[in-house]
């Protein structure tokens, strides 16, 4: 175990002790007169408390949208939404180092990929989709392009403020208002970023953030004024809010779960593919849908990668997620942790073998060690089922044929991964992959110009370029 000089992030998240619902370009207190506590993972201390809505709060926020959509924002000319957007992009920029602390504090995510991925991709989401607000039209080139209205929209935990960007940003673009809410576990940088829509002066009514449990996304994702809705969470919700929408005309994209794979074959530059598979599947301490967490190795260099990796994990340091040095910063929650614990001893009664580096637990807050399990088959739950966890389960294949059939072996189908020095091979798995994105030679690389989305139980539409843009907009 490494033991290191801490370098902790200092600048000030300016947290209220306590934040508002955001309707109608106002912060609201909640009709019910609720509040609940979002916490650090990383110490459990209790950061600040928000406002619960209910449903009086999502019809109200749902109203002040549709008033927002028919009178103002629906009309106005791209060029002129554009402006806005930009001026958000802006302003996030402006406060990209508070943000960043914010999204730490908030998720246990290490201040390196919040300061480095999470807020200037967001940034990006926001420029990218500011600049096809006026251009619309080229998407659907000889047909005439339209907003839909309000959009519902329900984000998860594990990229706060990104998945906010990835929502938002296309529906405006497209000239549709918003009622969007964050996850329970992670709402601080949604209320934040409600500041900047107030400080950037969008309509009132444009966008409405709504905090709040699951049961009042629900309200949200079966609200009759919805014209469409976008939800980002777990299959298993996903198919919940499927049926309590069915028979309505609402247009719907899903962002569901993955149990990815990532393949080495034997003629990869094996170094450059065990820091692949340790982004695959440590970054955000493997609280990723498109996480590699299936490594298939080729077995005639199966020894050699499992052997790098343990090398290369034991110098990974695991803890303070403030500290610029952490690379596997807290999980999210004690729920979480339960839950990837549970998976672990799973694991091991299944007959695989677990291995972790060296580890020293803190007196507080909610922490795992990157874990490997070799010996796994394919039969295996850990191969199965996403942990969504800093677990990675290592499964083996001789031919090409037998890599895609086990990587296709899976209800899930979001990403996959591919290492190998042949071009050929990549552009001959690149189709044969049932997964929304393929990256070969890296992983977990965005773009807010290339689509994202799954195949299978992984959901259906995309975001991000073209199509995602497509996804908010009536062609006709
Ligand atoms: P989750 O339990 O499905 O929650 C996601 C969001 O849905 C949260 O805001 C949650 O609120 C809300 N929610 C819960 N029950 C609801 C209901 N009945 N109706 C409407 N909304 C409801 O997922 P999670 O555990 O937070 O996130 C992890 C999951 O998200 C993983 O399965 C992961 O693969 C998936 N994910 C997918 C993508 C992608 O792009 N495909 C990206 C990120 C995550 P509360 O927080 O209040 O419970
Ligand atoms: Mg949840």
């Amino acid at each position: 175990m490494w033991e290191f000089d801490p370098a902790p992030e200092t600048a000030d998240p300016k947290l209220k002790a306590r934040y508002e619902l955001f309707i109608d370009g106002e912060f609201v207190a909640p009709k019910g007169g609720k509040y609940f506590e979002s916490i650090n993972p990383a110490n459990e201390k209790k950061l600040t408390e928000l406002a619960l809505g209910g449903a009086a709060d999502v019809d109200a926020a749902f109203a002040a949208a549709q008033r927002a959509f028919d009178t103002v924002w629906g009309k106005m000319p791209g060029r002129e939404r554009a402006k806005y957007i930009y001026r958000i992009a802006r302003l996030l920029q402006d406060r990209a180092r508070e943000f960043a602390v914010a999204e730490t504090l908030d998720n246990g995510k290490p201040i390196r990929e919040t300061r480095d991925f999470d807020v200037p991709m967001a940034a990006a989401h926001f420029f990218y989709h500011a600049g096809w607000a006026d251009k619309l039209e080229y998407l659907a080139p000889g047909r005439r392009v339209q907003p839909l209205g309000v959009v519902g929209q329900v984000i998860p935990w594990n990229f706060p403020l990104l998945m906010l960007a990835w929502k938002i940003a296309p529906a405006l673009a497209a000239g549709n208002c918003v009622v969007i809410k964050p996850a329970t576990n992670t709402p601080i940088t949604a209320v934040k970023l409600a500041e900047i829509f107030r400080d950037a002066g969008l309509p009132k009514g444009v966008v409405n953030v709504i905090t709040g449990p699951g049961a009042t996304g629900g309200l949200i994702m079966a609200h009759p004024k919805a014209a469409k809705i976008a939800f980002t969470g777990s299959t298993e919700v996903g198919k919940v809010i499927m049926k309590s929408i069915a028979g309505t005309d609402k247009r719907m994209t899903m962002e569901l779960g993955g149990k990815a794979a990532n393949i080495v074959f034997d003629d990869a530059p094996l170094d450059q593919a065990v820091e692949g598979i340790v982004n695959g599947i440590f970054f955000n301490q493997g609280q990723v849908c498109c996480a590699g967490s299936r490594l298939l190795v080729q077995e005639s260099v199966a020894e050699a990668v499992i052997a790098k990796l343990k090398t290369r994990l034991r110098v990974l340091r695991v803890g303070d997620p403030m500290d610029k040095n952490t690379d596997v910063g807290a999980i999210v929650s004690k729920a979480q942790l339960d839950t990837i614990q549970g998976y672990l001893d799973i694991g091991v009664k299944e007959g695989a073998e677990l291995w972790q580096p060296p580890f020293r637990r803190p007196a507080k807050g909610f922490y795992l060690p990157p874990t490997l399990f070799t010996e796994v088959t394919m039969s295996h739950r850990v191969a199965r089922e996403e942990i969504f966890g800093p677990v990675l389960a290592i499964l083996t294949f001789r031919t090409v044929e037998e890599a895609v059939e086990k990587a296709n072996n899976t209800e899930y189908g979001l990403s996959a991964g591919v290492w190998t020095d042949k071009g050929s091979r990549i552009l001959k798995l690149s189709t044969e992959l049932k997964a929304g994105v393929v990256w070969a030679n890296t992983f977990n690389k965005f773009d807010p110009t290339s689509p994202f989305g799954g195949y299978k139980e992984s959901g259906f539409g995309r975001e991000g370029g073209r199509q995602g843009l497509l996804d908010y907009l009536q062609v006709v």
